[in-house]
C-alpha cells in the first residue's frame, strides 16, 4: 500500500489554482457590503434609532429597550436581505479564538407556528452557558452563566448566512472573561488622558482614538501534506523534521513572485475580507519559503482587533477551499523564520492629527514630543507587562532566535530622533530660560519633521520601534489576539500621560510658565527613559550583557514572563484606570499559565506517539533491510585491505539502534515527568515542572528523530519532510 506521505505528494501534484473572479475591479464596489455600516444604518433605521446608535458609538451612551427593538428589527431586515438565516453574539473569550453560538431568526408560537423574531433584548444582551470557556476560577461551576453585551462601536456583519454581533463577554458577577471588555476600558481611559494633554496645545481636541495597523504573517501548506503530519494537525507546528538542504539561505523568497495557487487563495480571502469591511491592502512573500504577509490600512484599535480576529478566521476558511491550510503558529518549522504580527500603533485626535507624527509648527512638534516621551517612558516602566502580554507558548521559539526581536523590551527611535532628545536634555534645564534660548529651542523643535524626513534608518531587530509616525510593536506573535498587547500598551501610556499632566500642573503652581513647564517635563521623561533606548543590533549577544547592566529584564520563558500580570505595578496600573481588577488579573494569569501547560502537554503526547508509532517502527524496518543485506553479503565477497564488506551497513545498524534506544528512553522519561507534573495541585508548580523537565525532552527526542530521517530510506519515511512542506505547492 502506498504510504500516506506519497499519497499526499501525489495529491499535491494534481492541484490547480482555483478560478477566482473579482466581483468588480473596483474594490469600492463591494467593500463593506456584508457590514451593517453607518450608511446602511441610516437606510434601515428610523431617524430616532439612527441618532441613538451613533451617539452610543461615539459617546458610549446607553440604548433603551424601545430603541434597541427598533435597531434590532432594522438590522434583521438588512441581514436577511444579505442571506442571513441565523444570528450570533460574536466575542473573544480568553482561549484566544472567537466564539459564536448561532440561533435562527425564528421562534415557535404557542400554536406551533413559526414567527421571525429578533428583538432588541436579543441584540443587546444574551446569557450563553459558557462553562467551557476559560475563566481562571472566576466563575463558580454552579453559576455557569456568562453575559454577552453588544458593542455598538464595532459594526455587525454577515458571514456564512449568519448575522454576527460583536459583543463583550463577562461573568455573572461582572468580571471580564474576554479581551474586548478591558480593551474598550483602556481605550476609553487613554482618550481622556490624551485629550487633557492635547488641550495644552489645541482647545478643539475633544477625542483621541488609538489607531492600530497589524501585519499578519502566516505559512501555507498543502492540505494533503498537512493531513499527513499529525503534529501539524494537533499542535499547529512540526515537532520533528530535519532541515531542508535549501530553505531560506538565499533569501530568494522575500517579496518574490507569488505562486499561482497561493495568489488565487490570497485574492479570494481578500475579496471576502473587503466584503467584511477589512481594508486589506498589502500582500507579499515573507522570508521563509511558503511564508506570506497580509496587512490592512490601520483603523481604530477596537475595530482593528475585531478585524484581525475575523481575518484569521476568514483565511482559515478560504484556505480549505483552496486545499491549503493556514499556519498561524509562531513557529511551525524549526530552523527557519517564524511568524509575527507587528502591531503598528498611534493615537489620533478628532481634528485629524496623528499624535505620533511631527507637525508643521513648533507647537505641534512639542505636542508630538510630549506623546513620544510618554510612550517611551510607559514602555520602560511596564516592559515586563508588555513582555507578559505577548508571552504565548508558540512565541517562545521565536523571540530572540535571530529572526525576531529578543525577549528584552527596548525602544528604537532612530539616530536623528535620539539626537533630538539628547539635545533637549542639554538645552532645557530647570533654570529659567532666556527669551533667546527659548526662541532658539522652538526653532529647533520646529525642524523635527525635516530631520525625520531623511530618517531612513530602520532597525528590524527592535521589539518596539518608532517608524516615523507610529510605533511598531514587533514582538507580538502571529496567532495572538492583538487586544492583549494593546490593553497593556494603551494603559501604560495612559498612566504616563496622566503623570505628564500632573507634573506640568505642579510646575505651573510653582509659577513656571506652562509652555516652559511642558518642555521641562518632556526633558524629565526623556532622561528617565534613556536606559530603554537602544539603537544597536538586538540580535547580538552583546545586547544581553548591555541590557543587564542597564537593569532591563530578559525573560525567556512563558511561566516567568506571565508573573508580571501579578506585579504590584501592573495591579496598580490596571486598578487605577478600572481596566482590570486584581481578581481579573489573577484569572488571566492562571488561564495563560494553564494554557502553557496544556500546550506543552499536548506537544509531548503527540511527539511521544509519533516517535513510538511512526518513527521507531520505520527505523526498525530499515534496520532489518540492512541486516538482511549484511547477511546476504557474507561469503559473497571476501574482505580485503580496501574494503570492509558490510562494514558500513553494520555501522548504520548500530547507529540506528543508538538513536532508537535514546528516543525510547526519552519518551519514557518524558511521560514520567508529565505524570509528576500533573500530580501537582498548583498550576504554578505544574508549569514550572513542564518548563524544567518536560519541554527539554521535546528537543532531545526530536534531535534523534531528525538524525534518523537522514539515515532511513526515503521511500520508507512516513511523514512529509521539510523540503516537501516548504517547497511543494
Ligand atoms: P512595514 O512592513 O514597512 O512596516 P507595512 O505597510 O507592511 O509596512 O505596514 C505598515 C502598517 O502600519 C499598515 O497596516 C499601516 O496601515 C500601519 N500604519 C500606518 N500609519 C499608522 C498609524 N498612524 N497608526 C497605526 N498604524 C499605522
Ligand atoms: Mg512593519
Amino acid at each position: 500500500m502506498e504510504s500516506v506521505r506519497f499519497h499526499a505528494l501525489r495529491e499535491v501534484l494534481t492541484r490547480k489554482p482555483l478560478e477566482v473572479s473579482l466581483p468588480s475591479v473596483k474594490a469600492s464596489d463591494y467593500f463593506g457590503e456584508n457590514v451593517f455600516t453607518r450608511r446602511k444604518m441610516q437606510e434601515y433605521l428610523s431617524k430616532e434609532a439612527f441618532i441613538h446608535v451613533i451617539d452610543a458609538i461615539e459617546t458610549g451612551s446607553k440604548i433603551d429597550r424601545r430603541i434597541a427593538n427598533q435597531i434590532a428589527s432594522g438590522m434583521k431586515a438588512w441581514a436577511i436581505e444579505r442571506g442571513a438565516t441565523h444570528y450570533t453574539h460574536w466575542f473573544h473569550p480568553l482561549n484566544g479564538n472567537t466564539a459564536e453560538k448561532h440561533d435562527a431568526f425564528f421562534d415557535l408560537t404557542e400554536d406551533g407556528e413559526i414567527i421571525e423574531n429578533f428583538s432588541g433584548s436579543l441584540l443587546v444582551q444574551q446569557e450563553p452557558d459558557a462553562s467551557s470557556f476559560p475563566n481562571g476560577g472566576i466563575r463558580n461551576t454552579f453559576e455557569a452563566r456568562g453575559y454577552t453585551a453588544w458593542d455598538p462601536s464595532s459594526p455587525a456583519f454577515v458571514i456564512d448566512h449568519t448575522l454576527c454581533i460583536p459583543t463583550i463577554f463577562v461573568s455573572y458577577t461582572g468580571e471580564a472573561l474576554d479581551y474586548k471588555t478591558p480593551l474598550l476600558k483602556s481605550l476609553n481611559a487613554l482618550d481622556k488622558a490624551a485629550v487633557n494633554i492635547c488641550q495644552y496645545f489645541d482647545k478643539n481636541v475633544n477625542k483621541v482614538i488609538s489607531t492600530l495597523g497589524w501585519e499578519q504573517e502566516y505559512f501555507l501548506v498543502d492540505e494533503a501534506l498537512y493531513q499527513a503530519r499529525p503534529d501539524l494537525v494537533l499542535t499547529g507546528r512540526t515537532l520533528m523534521g530535519h532541515a531542508s538542504a535549501k530553505d531560506q539561505q538565499l533569501e530568494d523568497n522575500y517579496f518574490g513572485s507569488i505562486p499561482s495557487r497561493v495568489a488565487a487563495f490570497m485574492r479570494d480571502f481578500e475579496i471576502e475580507a473587503l466584503r467584511l469591511g477589512i481594508p486589506v491592502k498589502t500582500r507579499h512573500n515573507e522570508v521563509a519559503p511558503n511564508q506570506f504577509e497580509c496587512a490592512p490600512v490601520f483603523e481604530e484599535a477596537n475595530l482593528a482587533v475585531d478585524h484581525n480576529q475575523l481575518l484569521m478566521d476568514v483565511m482559515e476558511r478560504v484556505a480549505i477551499k483552496h486545499k491549503f491550510r493556514v499556519l498561524l503558529h509562531e513557529k511551525p518549522y524549526a530552523g527557519i523564520n517564524g511568524s509575527g504580527k507587528h502591531n503598528n500603533w498611534s493615537m489620533m485626535t478628532n481634528t485629524g492629527v496623528n499624535l505620533l507624527a511631527p507637525g508643521k509648527t513648533p507647537k505641534s512638534n512639542t505636542q508630538f514630543l510630549a506623546f513620544l516621551v510618554s510612550t517611551i517612558r510607559a514602555v520602560h516602566k511596564h516592559a515586563d507587562l508588555l513582555r507578559a502580554s505577548i508571552a504565548l507558548p508558540g512565541n517562545r521559539h521565536r523571540l530572540g532566535a535571530n529572526e525576531a526581536p529578543p525577549s528584552i523590551i527596548s525602544v528604537f527611535l532612530g539616530k536623528h530622533l535620539t539626537h533630538v532628545l539628547e539635545d533637549l536634555e542639554k538645552r532645557i534645564s530647570s533654570k529659567k530660560m532666556s527669551p533667546d534660548e527659548k526662541a532658539e529651542l522652538k526653532l529647533d523643535i520646529g525642524k523635527i519633521p525635516e530631520i525625520l524626513l531623511d530618517n531612513t534608518d530602520r532597525n528590524r531587530t527592535s521589539p518596539f520601534a518608532f517608524t516615523g509616525n507610529r510605533f511598531e510593536f514587533r514582538a507580538v506573535g502571529s496567532s495572538a489576539n492583538c487586544a492583549s498587547p494593546m490593553i497593556s500598551l494603551v494603559s501604560a501610556v495612559t498612566e504616563q500621560l496622566m503623570c505628564f499632566g500632573n507634573e506640568v500642573e505642579k510646575l505651573v503652581q510653582k509659577n513656571v510658565k506652562r509652555d516652559e513647564a511642558i518642555l521641562q517635563v518632556i526633558r524629565k521623561f526623556a532622561v528617565d527613559s534613556i536606559p530603554v533606548l537602544f539603537e544597536g543590533n538586538g540580535y547580538g549577544d552583546g545586547w544581553k550583557t548591555e541590557a543587564e547592566k542597564r537593569g532591563l529584564t530578559n525573560i525567556t520563558n512563558v511561566p516567568e514572563a506571565l508573573v508580571a500580570f501579578l506585579s504590584k505595578s501592573t495591579k496598580e496600573l490596571f486598578g487605577k484606570q478600572g481596566v482590570l481588577s486584581e481578581r481579573e488579573l489573577e484569572a488571566r494569569y492562571e488561564i495563560r499559565l494553564e494554557n502553557y501547560v496544556k500546550k506543552i502537554q499536548i506537544e509531548a503526547r503527540v511527539l511521544g506517539d509519533i516517535a513510538v508509532n511512526h518513527i521507531i517502527p520505520t527505523a526498525i524496518n530499515y534496520q532489518n533491510v540492512l541486516i538482511e543485506n549484511v547477511k546476504g553479503l557474507q561469503g559473497l565477497i571476501p574482505n580485503n585491505e580496501f574494503y570492509d564488506v558490510g562494514g558500513f551497513q553494520l555501522q548504520t545498524i548500530k547507529k540506528i539502534s543508538e538513536h532508537l534506544f535514546l528516543i525510547r528512553t526519552k519518551v519514557d522519561e518524558m511521560r514520567e515527568e508529565r505524570k509528576k507534573a500533573n500530580a501537582e495541585q498548583s498550576v504554578e508548580e505544574k508549569a514550572g515542572l513542564y518548563l524544567k523537565n518536560v519541554q527539554p525532552c521535546l528537543d532531545q527526542i526530536r534531535r534523534h528523530i531528525d538524525k534518523l530521517e537522514l539515515i532511513v530510506d526515503d521511500r520508507l519515511w512516513p511523514m512529509p519532510k521539510y523540503r516537501e512542506l516548504l517547497f511543494v505547492n
